[in-house]
């Protein structure tokens, strides 16, 4: 480094007291990380984790695992153990052999899994290459905060950093996903109480809506802690003209509700 720039980032480092690093060398506020199971694409800052994303497992350590998790084969010289990236356990060639993607563990090539989490990594998949395109898309909703008589139509969308909804009207507010305690997906032509409501009190269940099969979902009642406040705040959301896109959104929020839900039961 030249002597002017590291100058540089010692007084950018007094000022903000963050340690000195450079800066243009970090792409988006990024960093590779080498794991023991693979390469990592990390947010420069731990706090600007996506709130999806999930923690590496600890590996079952060699010592505890003789036998293949799975098929129950005997390790030796010739058949060695691998450990499934998204569980850590322990299993044989076969039975850990496919390579799947693993965007919540921001793996950045796709990493070996067991059977069992090669399936769930698929799933996720989906919601990764449509799902979220769709909530970073966001749709146009009537907004009503708290119990006010007032409400706005408004642009509702998913930040890119996948920790924010921003809610765009003539005025703007942002609800932290990491703040949401409830949320409720309203369907057509039911009122929120009625039991065809899909609750996620604390995004406690994982039911999908289409499983239901009641309707298109119309709405969605949120309960979260705007920020530096401890007070619930209510947040309805309504389809505003265009239903079929305010249903999609609406479904594509459904399913990342679960995803918050397994990266903060972990
Ligand atoms: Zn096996
Ligand atoms: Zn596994």
């Amino acid at each position: 480094m030249l002597g002017g720039s590291s100058l540089l980032s010692v007084s950018r480092c007094r000022m903000t007291e963050v340690p000195a690093i450079d800066m243009s060398a970090v792409p988006d506020g990024k960093k590779l990380v080498r794991s023991p199971s693979g390469l990592r694409m990390l947010p420069e800052n731990g706090a600007f984790f996506s709130p999806f994303s999930l923690e590496e497992p600890r590996w079952v350590p060699d010592r505890e695992c003789a036998r293949c998790m799975q098929c129950d084969t005997k390790f030796d010289f010739i058949r060695r153990k691998h450990h499934c990236r998204r569980c850590g356990r322990c299993f044989c060639d076969k039975c850990c052999s496919k390579k799947v993607a693993l965007p919540r563990m921001c793996f950045v090539d796709p990493v070996r899994q067991c059977s069992e989490c090669s399936l769930v990594s698929q799933k996720e998949a989906e919601f990764y290459d449509k799902q979220l395109k769709v909530l970073l898309g966001g749709g146009t909703f009537v907004v009503t905060l708290g119990t006010s008589e007032k409400c706005e139509t408004m642009t509702c969308r998913l930040s890119n950093n996948h920790r924010y909804l921003f809610l765009d009207g003539e005025s703007h507010f942002e609800v932290e996903l990491s703040r949401i305690s409830s949320m409720q997906i309203l369907i057509e032509g039911s009122s929120p109480g009625e039991t065809d409501i899909h609750t996620y009190t604390s995004l406690l269940d994982s039911q999908l809506i289409c499983e239901a099969g009641t309707g298109r979902p119309s709405g969605m009642l949120l309960h979260y802690k705007p920020m530096s406040s401890q007070d619930v705040q209510q947040l309805r959301v309504e389809a505003a003209d265009d239903k079929k896109e305010a249903s999609t959104w609406l479904m594509a929020m459904h399913k990342a509700a679960k995803l918050l839900y397994e990266a903060r039961d972990q």
